[in-house]
């Protein structure tokens, strides 16, 4: 007998289960008004706020339009964008880049979230029914895996596959611990009207 629990996905993003992975019609209506545009090529639901909406939007490496996408965790939440808008504006991916470039350790650990990044795009394209998409093979995201470029897409990575995969997707969720931490909603009501 083949036992098809060991082979299928395992989530282990903030707030997902494998039963709340698929986008409902209300997570995209919920995941259009956090980003004011309908959205399309939503695959999973890889990080939702402790009320059930989504935090951030597993999207199809390739959209329907035709063009590679390569930001497939796509952070959503205004105030967690906000929040990581705020940082990128002090200039934290500065000091995160310097840290990486001179720390073998954070180094490898950074080069580990790379491929982590890489693996969940392909398994995202599969689901998706996606052929390869070579104008994006080998890239990530953020800068990855030797700068920090862009805070929203490690922090999305982070709230997508949990900590302990992202150092710097990590560092970013404990910086805007002021502004949103996982424990709390800061969702707007209306975002479900
Ligand atoms: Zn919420």
């Amino acid at each position: 007998m083949t036992t098809p629990a060991s082979t299928e996905h395992q989530p282990q993003g903030f707030g997902v289960t494998a039963e709340t992975l698929t986008p409902t019609e209300l997570d995209l209506k919920v995941l259009s008004a956090q980003l004011g545009r309908t959205v399309r090529d939503v695959v999973e639901i890889p990080a939702r706020c402790v009320c059930g909406n989504p935090l951030v939007a597993a999207t199809a490496p390739r959209l329907a339009n035709g063009s590679p996408f390569p930001t497939t965790f796509y952070l959503a939440h205004p105030v967690i964008t906000a929040a990581a808008s705020r940082l990128e504006a002090e200039g934290a991916m500065y000091e995160m880049t310097d840290e990486v470039t001179d720390d073998e350790e954070k180094a490898a650990a950074y080069r580990g979230a790379h491929e982590n990044y890489l693996a969940e795009r392909e398994r995202i394209r599969v689901k998706a029914g996606l052929e390869d998409v070579p104008e994006i093979e080998g890239v990530s995201a953020g800068g990855m895996p030797t700068r920090i470029k862009c805070l929203h897409a490690v922090l999305g990575h982070t709230l997508a596959v949990g900590r302990g995969i992202n150092p710097y997707g990590d560092a970013t969720l404990d910086l805007i611990a002021e502004w949103w931490t996982p424990e709390t909603c800061h969702c707007d009501p209306a975002w479900r009207n």
